[in-house]
């Protein structure tokens, strides 16, 4: 799909990648320099109570804050959702992305693109595209398993990774000789549901929608969350639970189809035999508004 002047042209909008380290860290520098906002690390919220007119949360000290909502965005383990929705532990997928970063002189110049590439495998694929201003590589491999691990951020075996990609293309295997260390995730999402409030508690972001990562946009919902929360908010400041139905009834459909979408296109990365010779056809066929058109239900926005 043709990006850079053509994305914009189309979607009034650049495509953009970043470094999750950068985006986090310009939404740290604006609620630092709130005086809306006080930040404090490392509590851990156990559980809340609503008290109609305001919300006490109840710490892992045993301290209590309290305040006039609850915001969930605690993730895709979220403790808030756990009350609003109840619908157990998240779902495992039985796939594992490996991800790295190497700088650009670690990058073989054969290797290099100025591009978001993805390289599609039986139950595998691979994608690797530049960051800040190409100082860095993003790389990121993906593959199927029964390999379970709770949470997030362990260290992957790269004898597991090698189990699954020795039968690539070389120009993969190339740049994922050069990796040292792998962090490892494994896979998770949840069904869409409709009710993301209660009273004074609404969620937000993985905690409402967890999805997998196939159209890259999690924390891209979660940022247009924020927004659309934020609107509602300020035209029914007086009456939050009504503006946090709003929100809610304004998003839930848009994140349920990428959350379904996501799925989709991870089938389809991973397609094999007959499945992916299809998938090359239909691709090969499409001209660039085709391509555009395909994913326009998400990139002309909400
Ligand atoms: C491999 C992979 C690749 C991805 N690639 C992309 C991508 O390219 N583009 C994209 O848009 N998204 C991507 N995502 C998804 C993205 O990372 C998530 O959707 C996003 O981080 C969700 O943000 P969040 O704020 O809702 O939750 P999180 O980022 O999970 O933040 C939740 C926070 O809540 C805290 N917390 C949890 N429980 C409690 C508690 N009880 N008390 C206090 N604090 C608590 C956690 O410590 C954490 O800091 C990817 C995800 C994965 C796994």
């Amino acid at each position: 799909m043709p990006l850079g002047e053509d994305a914009l042209h189309r979607f009034g909008q650049p495509y953009a990648v970043t470094h999750r380290a950068d985006i986090h860290g310009a939404f740290l520098r604006a609620c630092q320099s709130s005086s809306l906002v006080s930040l404090e690390n490392g509590r851990h919220v156990k559980s809340y109570e609503d008290h109609g007119g305001h919300v006490d949360v109840v710490l892992g000290d045993g301290e209590r804050a309290e305040g006039r909502a609850l915001l969930g965005c605690d993730g895709m383990w979220s403790t808030i959702r756990a009350r609003v929705v109840g619908d157990g532990k998240p779902r495992v997928s039985g796939h594992i992305a490996y991800r790295a970063v190497l700088k650009r002189a670690d990058v073989p110049d054969d290797l290099w693109r100025p591009d978001v590439v993805l390289w599609a495998g039986p139950r595998t694929h691979f994608v690797h595209y530049p960051l800040r201003r190409g100082e860095l590589y993003n790389l990121v491999a993906v593959f199927h398993s029964d390999h379970y691990e709770e949470g997030w951020n362990a260290e992957g075996s790269k004898e597991l990774l090698w189990q699954h990609f020795a039968a690539q293309r070389p120009e993969v295997l190339r740049l994922l000789e050069r990796i040292e260390t792998w962090r490892m995730w494994v896979l998770c999402d949840r069904e869409p549901v409709k009710v993301w409030t209660k009273g004074r508690v609404v969620l937000l972001g993985d905690a409402a929608h967890p999805m997998l990562q196939y159209l890259a946009q999690g924390a891209c919902m979660a940022t247009e969350d924020a927004v659309v929360l934020a609107e509602c908010v300020a035209r029914e400041p007086n009456d939050l639970p009504k503006a946090f139905l709003a929100y809610q009834n304004a998003r839930y459909l848009r994140t349920a189809r990428v959350q379904i979408m996501a799925r989709v296109y991870g089938e389809f990365y991973h397609a094999r035999g007959p499945t992916a010779e299809l998938r090359d056809q239909m691709l090969a066929a499409r001209s660039k508004e085709d391509a555009q058109n395909s994913i326009a239900w998400l990139y002309d926005g909400p």
